[in-house]
């Protein structure tokens, strides 16, 4: 089982991100996910490069997320995509005719814009792998002129829709493999898009399938934890892709270390590929409890579980 551990803080300070990677080495973590939003590399390249380089040598592999890319993945700050607001003729326009702050991935622009950025990213930082996190799709069913060219059947569009997106999220992985073969592709859902579980992990080129598991969040009973991630667990295991179990620990109030505690066994119990959690994510009640919690939950997977998987990687490396 290995750990992934999300980092959602600033790279401007060298020795504070060298001390926090050491901190998150520590649990037995072997990746990180950093999220960008379009305008950082522009304006820090130096530290994104430096921060991202730092977390390689403290041997933990990096996974680049990006944040609201046309509106259509989440992100940690919120803030509107730049593509989007330039080019407001790629919105996704609804059955009204009224525009959604969201870029239609069927424009043919739009995706060529994300397939370069992506390029120019696999070739110029120090990266493992590209992370796709709650794709937006089926949640408007997209009537523009480019959609309704490409799915003539009115009656059609809604399923169209979300056969596009699979397509889509499809070929963004085959254009990370182009650059990189060695990239690693992770598609991150919340609870309530399970459904594409199935279809997600058909694609040839997708690794790994992840899930929000945010139980307290989505105001849902912790004990749901495990009937969610038992779905991408079964799921991946049938298709040879892995699995990837999100653990809530953030948003917490004092007193709810019990269900922190719950939802992380439920995840460990399912025996998934990667179990994953946040480096002081946000709107905890007491941020170094939260945190102290988590590294303690962590520590406490057996270190057979996490030899057993370096062993059995290090002979695939040997084989190679
Ligand atoms: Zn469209």
């Amino acid at each position: 089982m290995d750990i992934t551990i999300a980092y959602f803080h600033s790279l401007h300070h060298p020795d504070i991100v060298k001390q926090d990677f050491e901190q998150i080495r520590a649990t037995g973590a072997g990746s990180i996910v950093y999220a960008i939003h379009e305008q950082e590399a522009q304006r820090w390249p130096r530290d994104l490069e430096r921060g991202l380089r730092q977390a390689q040598d403290a041997n933990l592999k990096v996974h680049l997320s990006l944040g609201r890319y046309g509106n259509l993945f989440a992100g940690p700050a919120f803030i509107p995509s730049w593509y989007t607001f330039h080019h407001p003729d790629s919105r996704v326009m609804d059955r009204h005719g009224r525009y959604h702050d969201i870029s239609c991935y069927n424009h043919e622009s739009f995706r060529s814009w994300l397939f370069k950025e992506i390029e120019h990213y696999l070739r110029n930082f120090p990266l493992n792998g590209i992370l796709f996190d709650e794709p937006r799709g089926p949640d408007v069913t997209c009537f523009c002129s480019v959609c309704r060219a490409l799915c003539p059947d009115v009656a059609d569009l809604q399923r169209f829709r979300l056969r596009s997106m699979v397509d889509f999220l499809g070929e963004l992985c085959a254009c990370i493999k182009r650059v990189d073969a060695h990239a690693k592709t992770t598609v991150v859902l919340l609870p309530q898009e399970l459904g594409q579980v199935e279809e997600l992990a058909a694609l040839p080129h997708l690794d790994t399938i992840g899930g929000h598991l945010f139980w307290q969040l989505l105001r849902e009973d912790v004990e749901i934890v495990e009937q969610w991630g038992r779905s991408i667990v079964e799921v991946t295991r049938r298709h040879q892709k892995r699995s990837q179990l999100w653990l809530q620990n953030f948003n917490m109030g004092n007193g709810e270390e019990q269900a922190l505690e719950s939802a992380f066994k439920q995840i460990v119990g399912l025996e998934p590929d990667e179990v994953a959690g946040y480096y002081y994510w946000r709107n905890n009640e007491d941020p170094c409890r939260v945190w102290q919690s988590t590294r303690g939950l962590l520590r406490s997977i057996p270190r057979r579980q996490l030899h057993w998987q370096k062993t059995v990687w290090s002979h695939r490396q040997e084989g190679k």
